[in-house]
């Protein structure tokens, strides 16, 4: 067992998600390596939306000063980051909600996505200020979850200069989001129009997410600016492999502690609706993690978790607040034992998502209220 898990779980501690900061920087720090293989190497903006994929943006922050800027999804994040001592730009993915919202762009810094024109009209309807946002116009691309279409971009644009010679937004810079970045062929096509959408405006322009720079990593030749998230907090954005196996360190270790255990007769059953049947006899451990922590339900009877540096496997069926796993042949699993449910060498999050039909990103967005979140105590190797 890594003692460093039996450290930072302390004993109040029922179930914590343990995140290390230097693992984040560690993925910065490799991100920026590849970034720099390009003779014009882009810059970064480090994607924090959703609480940091639910690591906490506040125990990231320490991670990402290296980062020449951070991306969320709405202003209030925005707000949030600053409050959180983050000093350099800041990106909002979503842009403007409304146009009572254009009173809180007083933020030093700040870049607004604009996909619709109704974010320029409530733009426009904003007296000059000194602090005018920077913006970045969003091409719809293949993804087409928002952004104008190639018939509607240059007009948005042209609206957009408009307001910049009012002094009423900063620069204006040009963005797309693919839709099937993790695919050998996946940007080419959409590249190329979101290139004739912007051709001849002037503007720095910003694409690829975490899986376009893996799949893609010339691609990056072509952009000023790259939005990684995912493998910022050590996940892979490619399906089938790891974040290890990339370089990347996972950031988020989910840690719970075993609460009793009883073995079974063969024959006999245990869970809801008798989930496990025992074909021998059995030890199981009952840990104090379920669904209402925020993992998953759907992990299958055999996801792999770890008790005391053993590989064990859960049993049944996940229930709202307890899990059974295999303790048969572990001896020295106790009551209170620390039971590593992601995360730790070995056991990527990537696997369990897998074993529960679902991606990493949902996983590590998903934990619950009541799982503290904990800054990763550093201890001397
Ligand atoms: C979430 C997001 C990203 C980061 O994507 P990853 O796949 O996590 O690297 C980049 N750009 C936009 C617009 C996003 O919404």
């Amino acid at each position: 067992m890594n003692a460093r898990w039996h450290a930072s779980l302390t004993a109040d501690h029922r179930i914590q998600a343990s995140i290390d900061a230097t693992a984040i920087a560690h993925n910065l720090a490799l991100i920026r390596q590849r970034a720099r293989q390009c003779a014009r190497p882009p810059r970064i903006w480090a994607t924090v939306k959703a609480d940091a994929y639910g690591h906490g943006l506040a125990l990231v922050l320490p991670g990402l000063v290296d980062a020449d800027g951070i991306a969320v999804q709405y202003l209030s994040d925005a707000h949030a980051c600053r409050q959180a001592g983050w000093q350099g730009p800041i990106l909002v993915y979503a842009g403007l909600q409304s146009a009572s919202e254009a009173a809180l762009l007083n933020i030093p810094g700040l870049h607004l996505v604009i996909s619709h024109a109704a974010q320029i009209d409530w733009l426009s309807a904003r007296p000059p200020r000194p602090e005018a946002p920077d913006v970045w116009l969003r091409f719809c691309g293949d993804l087409r979850l928002a952004g104008f279409d190639i018939a509607a971009y240059g007009r948005a644009d042209a609206r957009c200069r408009e307001l910049a010679a009012q002094h009423r937004i900063g620069q204006i810079g040009h963005l797309n989001h693919y839709a099937h970045a993790e695919d050998e062929d996946g940007i080419a096509a959409a590249h190329a129009l979101f290139r004739q959408a912007t051709r001849d405006l002037p503007g720095p322009i910003s694409t690829c997410n975490s899986a376009a720079m893996w799949r893609h990593a010339g691609h990056m030749a072509e952009t000023d600016w790259i939005r990684p998230g995912l493998a910022l907090y050590g996940a892979s954005p490619l399906p089938g492999t790891h974040g290890p196996a990339l370089g990347l360190r996972p950031a988020m270790t989910l840690t719970a502690r075993l609460m009793s255990l009883q073995t079974v007769a063969a024959g006999e059953s245990a869970g809801y609706r008798s989930s496990f049947v025992a074909t021998q006899a059995t030890r199981i451990g009952l840990v104090g993690c379920g669904y209402a922590d925020g993992y998953p339900r759907h992990a299958a009877s055999g996801t792999p978790v770890l008790v005391n540096g053993h590989r064990s496997q859960v049993l049944g069926c996940i229930t709202m607040d307890v899990t059974m796993i295999d303790l048969t042949g572990i001896a020295d699993a106790v009551p209170g034992a620390p039971v590593t449910l992601w995360g730790a060498p070995g056991l990527p999050v990537e696997t369990v998502a897998a074993a529960a039909g679902t991606i990493a990103a949902e996983l590590l967005c998903g934990l619950t209220a009541r799982v503290p979140l904990v800054a990763h105590a550093a201890h001397p190797a």
